[in-house]
């Protein structure tokens, strides 16, 4: 299968092709059916860096994005969990370069950082950030977690190794909406992980590659 059969948008297309990617891996022919799906699925997929599966959720997203008005590109429409700072930069360096040709889009980071350099509001259509930060967030109405449709957790394996990100994880889903779209990516799934990620992505798909 090819991008454009998967459905994918012109100008998600336009991105891709400027980074090189000529056909979708496997991970990807595997998630975007059912990520992109109607209606779309909760997906749990064990995979690897290197497979990639940050493409695999990023296209799901930017495919689902509402630019259409000023209000709906200031307010979050996908919020991405990642358990390290750096990781979450990866992530929105992924996302500049594949929906650069998306008008509006406006890509907000919620890390650890100094209260005086922090944003007053998330003004923007995707929000990545560690669970910490991101829950800070919400309860302080900086970020507006109203119309959220879909969340991903990135690394669930790292984030269960450091304690107390995989509970914090869950006390941010627990105030975004119920209807939300739950991705979970993990390298690893022993049975600690495995338990988490039926509790965090009730009746996923499952893929493993
Ligand atoms: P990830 O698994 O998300 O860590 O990505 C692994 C690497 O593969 C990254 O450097 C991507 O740029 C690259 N990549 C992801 N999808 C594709 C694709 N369909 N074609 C070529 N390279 C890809």
């Amino acid at each position: 299968k090819t991008f454009e059969e998967l459905g994918l948008d012109e100008r998600i297309l336009k991105g891709l092709s400027t980074m090189g990617f000529r056909k979708p891996s496997k991970v990807q022919e595997r998630a975007l059916p059912l990520l992109m799906g109607n209606p779309p699925k909760n997906l749990v997929g064990q995979s690897q860096s290197g497979t990639g599966k940050t493409a695999a959720f990023v296209l799901n997203i930017l495919s689902r994005m509402d630019l259409t008005s000023e209000q709906s590109q200031k307010t979050p429409q996908a919020l991405i969990l990642a358990p390290t700072r750096e990781l979450a930069r990866q992530i929105v360096g992924v996302i500049q370069v594949m929906g650069q040709f998306l008008d509006g889009l406006v890509i907000g980071t919620a890390v650890p950082a100094d209260t005086a350099t922090r944003p007053a509001r998330m003004d923007c259509s995707i929000v990545v950030g560690t669970p910490g930060t991101v829950q800070d967030m919400i309860k302080k109405r900086i970020l507006n977690p109203t119309q959220l449709k879909v969340l991903v957790l990135d690394e669930a394996d790292n984030m269960l190794d450091q304690q107390g990100l995989g509970d914090q994880c869950i006390r941010v889903k627990a105030m975004l909406p119920r209807t939300i779209q739950v991705v979970l990516f993990s390298a690893t799934f022993p049975t600690h992980v495995h338990r988490y990620a039926e509790k965090f992505a009730p009746s996923a798909n499952e893929i493993t590659l």
